[in-house]
């Protein structure tokens, strides 16, 4: 593969990110490997680094229709936990889908915890915030047809399954 390839649809991605929120508090740092091209992460973030080099540290600020949406102006609801599976796993952030109206998909986070009751709202925990993204690029290469057909990266910095 090139040396000089850059982040493009069907390549192969490894980065390291720190996410900061406009008043400055860190949400989370990290790694991730991801297959550009297909909404894999999101999308304000994905564009952002398009064209991008092995090395690269980029800051790219990503608005919220282009993040976790808007904030949708609705109160948490409370759930008795005896509405849930006994086995789920529930914490703060954790996503699932509800029934909607018409039986649809609907995906809600967990948003707040008490004693008997979960409190759930249809708005992502980063909903309404302008994400600010410290981005270093660690690898850039070509995805295996594998990789895109699963869409996800594979071998050392993948994960393990097959
Ligand atoms: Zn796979």
């Amino acid at each position: 593969m090139s040396e000089s390839l850059t982040v493009a649809t069907d390549t192969a991605v490894s980065l390291q990110y720190t996410l900061t929120k406009s008043d400055g508090s860190v949400v989370e740092s990290g790694e991730i490997n991801y297959i550009h091209g297909y909404g894999n992460i999101i999308p304000g973030l994905e564009s952002g680094l398009e064209g991008a080099a092995v090395g690269a540290n980029l800051q790219v600020e990503v608005p919220p229709e282009l993040g976790y949406g808007e904030s949708m102006d609705v109160e948490p609801q409370r759930v008795p936990r005896t509405a849930f599976p006994p086995d789920m796993e529930i914490e703060n952030e954790t996503q699932f889908h509800a029934r909607g109206p018409q039986g649809e998909a609907l995906p809600v986070w967990v948003v707040g915890l008490e004693e008997d009751i979960v409190l759930i709202s249809p708005n992502h925990p980063l909903a309404g915030q302008t994400l600010h993204f410290d981005v270093t690029i660690l690898g850039v290469r070509a995805a295996t047809a594998d990789e895109i057909q699963h869409g996800h990266t594979h071998g050392h910095d993948g994960h393990g399954h097959h």
